[in-house]
């Protein structure tokens, strides 16, 4: 409860939609009531790692709190680390992390470091986060890394930090508040159930004994349930849904819980997606106390830091679709049938949004996938009428719902979300913001449905991240194994706008040069010619037949995966495996479990997938990652950049593809005993002057162009 203060905004007020957060919470009993935010809760169990009050991020951190043990005699040989951790080795850039981490904590700095796979970079972070005291954030990109942090780290660390149960960490791991369940929809769907079909039937039932049982309300726990189920959807706590604290369900809330943990955290764990749609509120807000649902924090940390771009951007733009329209009017219609409120004059008004969301959206320029909608002006002049006749289709909603008396607390917030889509459409299709590509992007939908978005992305993320998150944060340690191009970080500093940090770019744990044999054929075509297809289905086919199959083959796209696989069908004697045939998950534990295997797949592979040992001997990548040029977004930052003078290949284009190449390839070599072949397909990485920023960035492998080192590597007589 937060009763006493003043209330935060009752309905968020992002444009972007579905995240907030929440979970579990590490080692910590349940407290009746929650604590007034921006105060700070009285842990369970004082020790001297803990005082009894949080210190918020300017207070000074007291000396009691410090872990006697320096980081030295933690992580040095013959330390706490060596006698406690079954794998342990020294890692001298492990060492060098740690202290790098609990200077710009100390200095209130912040930190830009590149730390290789095997550096050990999360308990590198994590242990100068603890003996600081303050309270941060950690950011990671992908779930596997929240859930190595919160499931493996953070309990290793008491264990070994608290060997006698002493102790406890507070922690906190935080989802998208999409993956939790909205009481009050559920409550509202058992008094009248809206349900279609015998599947959604089914859910219902299974979620309705669930919610009797849950702590947390996380879907992760109800394995039963389809990822795709249409009714999670309907029933999940999504920000734009939620009434905030007029909600008869508030004391019982999921998010109320989850806040309440969070504000009770030390580290609290958190995606790149929860935290700008958090940030994003904050902003909107204009840093209104209450606003958002991540507490204030002395520092964040940002793991799989080379992300932040491209999420960042997400959640400063924003996006209508037709779904939201059709999604709204479905809404209003339910909860007003429900309390008998629905008039004709309200059918009427909704039946009018309906078909003018329709025609609008069905005079949207056509096009496939995601394209720049560059003739807004050009298609207001000729359809402005439609356009205004939506806008004033929403105005007269929004009268509509305002006018009902003794309305339910909902039909606020759908009034407010009437007048939202009102604002964004009109920013959507009349602003004239020069850092803002404006563009549409089609995506299928189940039951041939066709969902169509209007974008707005920010063309240059670096002046809105410097402003609302640089300027304003004491301390941002921004970490990955794939940060610098060249040995420099000016590329990620400049996208970011991060004008001063410390840097490191740590060395290695891995032996490369001897661990792995990158091999480039000078002999193949470009990869732009059509010949290029046939030819390297050859080629990867002979050094399957080295490798013995256990490969990654990781395309650009889709069509060239596609071609290569179809050619080498009925050719290849392992079992093949193609992106798409199953979810990533089980088409990775089906990898690892047949014997030479061999995985084509694109993007989604590149990172985030961790298969150690010989089933994995080799990683072929078939061409130089650059992004597509004609992608809306990367195209106006080519143009963007170029206009200001600068040239957008050598500033952009190359150092973005460098860092996806790093990614890629450092699937391979993932622990000490890990050996293996990297293959580049595309050969403008030796004949191309741009080809030598590649080389130098990436980690000291043997290189060779000759078939036979291949098959010497590989023992081949
Ligand atoms: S406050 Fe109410 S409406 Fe909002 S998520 Fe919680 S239960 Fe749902």
């Amino acid at each position: 409860m937060w009763g006493g203060r003043p209330r935060p905004p009752l309905l968020p007020l992002t444009f972007s939609l579905s995240e907030v957060t929440v979970t579990k919470i590490h080692g910590q009993k349940r407290r009746a009531r929650a604590p007034a935010p921006h105060t700070h809760a009285t842990p369970i169990g004082g020790n001297a790692y803990y005082s009894d009050s949080v210190p918020s991020s300017s207070q000074p951190v007291p000396d009691t709190r410090k872990r006697d043990v320096s980081l030295y005699q933690f992580f040095a040989p013959g330390g706490l680390l060596s006698r406690t951790h079954p794998a342990y080795e020294f890692r001298r850039g492990q060492l060098q992390m740690a202290q790098a981490v609990e200077q710009a904590l100390e200095e209130k700095r912040h930190l830009i470091v590149e730390a290789g796979t095997g550096t050990g970079k999360t308990l590198a972070y994590l242990v100068p986060v603890i003996r600081s005291g303050k309270r941060v954030i950690i950011s990671t990109g992908t779930k596997n890394l929240q859930e190595q942090l919160f499931l493996k780290d953070i309990p290793f660390l008491e264990q070994a930090l608290f060997p006698g149960g002493e102790g406890k960490l507070k922690a906190c791991y935080m989802k998208g508040r999409n993956n939790y369940l909205c009481r009050k929809k559920l409550y509202d769907l058992t008094d009248q159930p809206v349900l279609s079909g015998l599947e959604e039937i089914e859910h219902y039932r299974a979620i309705a004994a669930w919610e009797k049982v849950t702590n947390t309300g996380d879907r992760s726990e109800l394995a039963s349930l389809p990822e795709a189920s249409a009714l999670w959807h309907k029933i999940d706590a999504r920000a734009d849904t939620c009434l905030g604290q007029k909600c008869s369900a508030w004391d019982r809330c999921f998010i109320t819980e989850m806040h309440r943990k969070a504000m009770e955290s030390d580290i609290i764990i958190v995606n790149h997606h929860l935290f700008f749609a958090d940030l994003s509120i904050k902003q909107q807000a204009e840093y209104a106390p209450d606003a958002g649902i991540l507490p204030e924090a002395g520092a964040v940390i940002f793991d799989e830091a080379h992300e932040l771009e491209d999420i960042a951007g997400s959640y400063f733009g924003v996006s209508v679709s037709n779904g939201r329209f059709e999604e709204l009017c479905r809404d209003v219609e339910v909860s007003l049938q429900r309390n008998h409120m629905l008039s004709a004059s309200l059918s009427g008004a909704l039946k009018s949004v309906r078909e003018r969301a329709m025609f609008f959206f069905a005079l949207l320029p056509t096009g496939d996938g995601r394209f720049a909608f560059e003739n807004r002006r050009e298609f207001m002049e000729e359809n402005g009428d439609e356009f205004l006749g939506l806008q004033q289709a929403l105005t007269r909603l929004g009268s509509e719902l305002e006018n009902l008396s003794s309305k339910p607390e909902e039909v606020f917030n759908f009034a407010r979300r009437a007048q939202e889509l009102q604002v964004q459409l009109g920013f959507l299709m009349e602003s004239e913001d020069r850092n803002t590509v404006f563009w549409i992007e089609r995506r299928r939908g189940g039951r041939d449905k066709q969902n169509v978005f209007l974008q707005a992305t920010p063309i240059d993320v670096a002046p809105i991240l410097k402003a609302c998150l640089f300027d304003k944060l004491e301390c941002a340690v921004l970490t990955s194994a794939t940060l610098a191009v060249g040995g420099s970080f000016e590329y990620m500093r400049r996208r970011l706008g991060l004008d001063y940090a410390r840097e490191s770019v740590l060395p290695s744990h891995f032996d490369y040069e001897s661990q792995a044999l990158f091999y480039a054929p000078p002999d193949l075509p470009d990869p732009r010619t059509p010949q290029f297809a046939a030819q390297a289905a050859d080629r990867i086919r002979r050094l399957l037949e080295i490798t013995r199959g256990r490969a990654f083959v990781l395309f650009t796209s889709y069509a060239q995966m596609n071609d290569v696989y179809t050619r080498l069908l009925g050719v290849l004697d392992f079992p093949m495996l193609l992106q798409g045939d199953a979810p990533k998950t089980a088409l990775l534990e089906e990898f690892r479990l047949t014997p030479n295997a061999v995985l084509f797949a694109t993007s989604s592979f590149w990172q985030g997938v961790d298969v150690q040992g010989e089933q994995l001997s080799c990683v072929i990548i078939d061409r130089l990652p650059f992004a597509v040029p004609s992608d809306p977004v990367v195209a106006a930052r080519v143009k963007s950049i170029d206009a200001d003078g600068g040239n957008a290949f050598f500033q952009y284009q190359v150092p973005a593809a460098v860092i996806t190449l790093k990614q890629g390839f450092g699937r391979l070599i993932r622990s000490l005993h890990d050996r293996g072949l990297l293959v580049l397909l595309d050969n403008r990485i030796l004949k191309k002057q741009y080809g030598k920023v590649f080389v130098e960035s990436l980690p000291p492998y043997r290189r060779t162009t000759d078939l036979k080192q291949v098959e010497e590597f590989f023992g081949v007589e």
